[in-house]
This record gives C-alpha cells, structure tokens and sequence, in this order.
C-alpha cells in the first residue's frame, strides 16, 4: 500500500446534497442550527446550498436567507452550487464568498438536457468566472460522473481531460471530480486520480463519491492513495441523485471519520458530534439514514463501554 496522507479536509454537503433529495423541506431556522452544529464539529468546508431556481429545487429556496443568517465565518469556506450567472448574483446578494458550477461527463446527458457538449457547457461558464471575480466571489467547478455513466457506461479518460481543459480555459483551478452515479470501482478511481493529479498539478481537487453500490469508502481510500486530500461527505449518508435510477447518497461523514480516527488520519472535525447531528436530522426527516457508525456505533466507543 503507498502512504496514506496525515490529514484530509472534508466538506460536509448534506445541507445542500442530501437535503435537496428530501420531500421533507426542512424549516430554515433547523437548517441553520445544522450549519452552526457542523462548525462547531470542526468543519472548514460546508456546501450551504443552492442557487437553482426555487421551483426546480424547491428545498433549497431559502439558501440565500441561510447566509445572510449566518454571515462570515473567519476560517470556514462556505460554498454554494449555482447553475450560471443569476447564481453568481445572488451569492453577491446574500453574501456568499464561494460557488460551484457543475457539468455532467455523459455526453449523453448533457446533449440531452442542455444541447451542448460538456466542453460548450464549461466554455460558457466564462461570464460567471468573471463575474464572481469582480466581486471577490472564488468559484470551483465539478464534474459529474466522470468515471461512469448510465447513458454512456465508463467515460474515456481523454474526455475527462478534455473537460478539465475546458474548465481551466475559463480559470477555474479546483474541480471536483463527482460520482453522482456510484459507478466507479477502486482500481478505476487510484488511475484517474494519479493521472490528472500528475497532468494538472495546478488544479486543486475534491473527490465526491455516492454510496449507491458500496464502494463510496473504499474510492476514498483509493483516492487517497493517489495523493488525493479532499473529499465531500453528508451527515447520515443523506442524499441522491435525481437522473439516476436508485441513487443512493453521499458517503456518510460520520462513517469516514471514524475511518480516519482508526486510521491516525486527522480532519479536524469530531466525530462525536457529528453522529448528534445525523441523529438530529434523522428525527428531523423521520426516515432512517445510511450510516453504518451510525447504526454501530464507533469501534472504539464499543470498547470504552465493555470496560
Ligand atoms: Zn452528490
């Protein structure tokens, strides 16, 4: 096994992730008490939201009122996704410092929905580049389903390379590779992740796995492997993917800290405290969640308590 980092960085995404799967539209006061709860867990990286049009996403409509709540937190990154330029403004509006466009690898997909290729996606995402720039806005870019897709099976490596290149074109630098879909498999993740990291050492990137068969943790630890230091994960394991049939969620957080913490490899972020908060919103949205530390326990809060 090659080294394993010392210490990654987590960006916790159920707020906007999972909560955007949800039929339950969680109240924006019970929203804003999860992100202060994430901060106060140690969390430096928080997707808040979403700047879609409300009645496409309706659970997220009130992401603009959660940062004006909330404000600036020295030393946390709180980002939002947006779809184009009208999420540029209202990030301007509400005072978030942090956006993130997204672009599907599927060709397929993307000429269906968009009629574009994901290369004319990107390349129109300049004005927002721009926009964000002047007001002091940073904005990252992902890509979804880079390694796998239901409409075109596994994607060639060179496409994905053509859509970092397209996202470099217009500046943006962090980029997150995203498997929305849950198809890539461990040997698949550890060759894309060394080969891009190799390719564009300047990009710095995020890796966002779905446990839809499994594998979310093991894809981590593969990433990791190649060098990787970033990862997305949502509280409960919470949340889906609205074009892929039986998407399951995000990894859970609670289930990669407790990874991490058996593993020596630090996140800054408390686990204890973390499982409160997933057991918060499993009250919240009365369903069970997808969390084996969660349903378990930790490995070694089952040995304090046979002491
Ligand atoms: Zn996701």
């Amino acid at each position: 096994m090659n080294t394993l980092p010392s210490a990654i960085t987590l960006c916790e995404v159920g707020l906007r992730d999972g909560l955007q799967n949800e039929k339950t539209i969680l109240p924006t006061r019970e929203k804003i008490e999860l992100l202060r709860g994430l901060i106060d867990a140690g969390f430096k990286v928080i997707e808040v939201g979403s700047f879609m049009h409300p009645k496409a996403v309706p659970q997220m409509a009130d992401t603009d009122e959660i940062y004006k709540a909330v404000g600036q937190v020295p030393g946390v990154e709180l980002r939002a996704l947006i779809p184009n330029l009208r999420g540029v403004q209202r990030a301007v509006d509400c005072g978030c410092k942090k956006v993130k466009l997204n672009v599907s690898a599927s060709r397929q997909h993307n000429l269906k929905n968009l009629n574009m290729t994901p290369e004319e996606s990107v390349a129109g995402f300049a004005q927002c580049v721009q926009a964000a720039g002047e007001h002091g806005i940073a904005i990252s870019g992902s890509i979804s389903m880079p390694f796998g897709s239901p409409w075109d099976g596994r994607i060639p490596l060179a496409d994905v390379e053509s859509i970092i290149e397209a996202y470099l074109n217009v500046g943006i630098t962090e980029i997150s590779l995203s498997d929305t879909s849950g198809m890539a498999v461990p040997n698949q993740v550890y060759q894309m992740c060394e080969h891009v990291a190799g390719k564009y050492p300047q990009v710095s990137w995020w890796l966002h796995f779905h446990n839809t068969r499994g594998l979310a943790i093991a894809n981590i630890m593969a990433a990791m492997e190649a060098g990787m230091t970033q990862f997305d994960t949502s509280f409960g394991g919470l949340g889906g993917c609205p074009f892929v049939p039986n998407a399951a969620g995000n990894i859970s957080t609670e289930d990669v800290l407790n990874m991490c913490e058996e593993s020596g490899i630090e996140t800054g972020v408390d686990c204890a405290k973390i499982m409160e908060l997933s057991k918060r919103v499993r009250d919240l949205l009365n369903h069970d969640l997808d969390s084996y530390v969660l349903r378990a326990g930790r490995a070694k809060d089952l040995i304090l308590s046979h002491q």
